[in-house]
């Protein structure tokens, strides 16, 4: 069958999914190409007609790393024995790249959807560029990286000028002068953190996939933590408590100061959140059966970092790794936090292959998990 008979009378369909920025082919249970929209051919560098009743593993040259892909492993094979939509977006690290006719290298990801609607269609498949996603993001980090840098000297200029008329160096200040002077300093720390973590996002989003691959010394590393840390606890009057195993963990390949950013962060958080006279405990364990790993099948290790603190509302539980989240019960509390703490500490972790999940209970406390792999 060829598109004319298909869409017969239904010119509209026709006009629609070429209309469409992302490439769609409709295939047959055969894999022939019964129809290609316009992004698709131009994504493959042909013209629709030539392509046209054949095999689409004939005419789309997908590769992995490099590789042709192996029909047992084509997009459509997955989406065949899920018999569920597949799409590539879904798993990470898996980048597929597409051979043009001009021999030029396009990467895609791909999403295949079998159908039961129509009765000669039986895989829609969908190409999207994602050059196209690339480039954007990298503008928009590097937009954020230079509004940020901006900021800062007005920033700077409001602090310095807001500290000195509250050191009294340019006379004495009546009580409501000193208040408001004081919002205006609260407010201004506020805008300082937030543009720091704003500048550590752009950082995040531009670095990511791109760590050291180094020897990591885990132990060493939460000792220096503990101690960078202590007085911060000191000053709450917090029992901060660090236990790590007699001998000294170490990565094969990880990442220094992706793995020390998340863990302060987490520390950081526990002490941040437990109100004075609490406590907090860092400990390092192997990941094993009792310590509910969700990487299940990685081995590796656990740092657990629990405080006895306010905790978070159930409801809220799942929403606090997302951007600029902040919990109902620490608003009022801490003026200073903005909501990314986690989301970096998660993206950093994920980064070096691991995994961070808590247990929290309202107004008892919280423990966060963080999984490292070993290798
Ligand atoms: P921030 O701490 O700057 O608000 P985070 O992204 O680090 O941002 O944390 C997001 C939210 O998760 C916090 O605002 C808080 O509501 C909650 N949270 C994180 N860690 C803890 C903790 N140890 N105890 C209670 N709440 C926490």
């Amino acid at each position: 069958m060829d598109s004319l008979r298909f869409f017969a009378g239904d010119a509209e369909r026709k006009t629609f999914y070429n209309s469409l920025r992302d490439g769609l082919m409709l295939l047959d249970k055969d894999h022939r190409i019964i129809f290609a929209n316009i992004s698709a051919t131009h994504m493959l560098g042909v013209r629709e007609k030539v392509i046209t009743n054949k095999h689409f593993e004939d005419v789309v040259n997908l590769q992995l790393g490099g590789k042709s892909v192996h029909t047992e492993d084509s997009p459509i094979t997955r989406a065949k024995l899920k018999m569920s939509p597949y799409s590539s977006e879904s798993e990470l690290g898996l980048h597929y790249t597409m051979a043009r006719n001009d021999r030029s290298i396009l990467p895609v990801n791909l999403t295949v959807i079998p159908s039961t609607l129509e009765t000669d269609i039986n895989f829609i498949v969908i190409f999207h560029d994602s050059a196209a996603d690339t480039k954007i993001d990298q503008a928009k980090s590097e937009f954020i990286a230079l509004v940020s840098h901006q900021l800062r000297t007005p920033i700077n200029i409001i602090s310095w000028y807001v500290e000195k008329l509250l050191n009294k160096k340019h006379g004495e200040l009546n009580k409501s002068q000193r208040k408001y002077l004081e919002e205006v300093s609260n407010g201004n720390k506020r805008i300082v953190n937030l543009v720091q973590a704003i500048v550590n996002v752009s950082r995040t989003d531009l670095t990511r996939l791109k760590h050291k691959h180094e020897q990591v010394n885990l132990s060493q590393l939460l000792r220096k933590a503990y101690k960078d840390l202590e007085p911060t606890a000191g000053l709450k009057n917090i029992t901060f408590e660090l236990s790590t195993p007699t001998q000294d963990v170490i990565l094969a390949d990880s990442d220094t100061e992706l793995l020390d950013s998340a863990i302060k962060n987490i520390i950081l958080n526990a002490l941040r959140y437990t109100l004075g006279d609490g406590s907090v405990n860092i400990s390092l364990k192997r990941a094993d059966e009792s310590n509910k790993v969700q990487n299940s099948d990685k081995s590796g290790f656990i740092v657990e970092v629990k405080d006895n603190g306010i905790g978070i509302p159930d409801e809220e539980k799942q929403k606090v790794f997302q951007k600029l989240y902040r919990a109902s019960n620490v608003k009022s509390l801490d003026v200073t936090g903005v909501g990314l703490g986690l989301y970096i500490a998660q993206n950093f972790i994920e980064q070096v292959g691991g995994s961070i999940w808590f247990t929290s209970d309202l107004r008892a406390g919280s423990t966060f998990y963080i999984f490292i792999p070993e290798s």
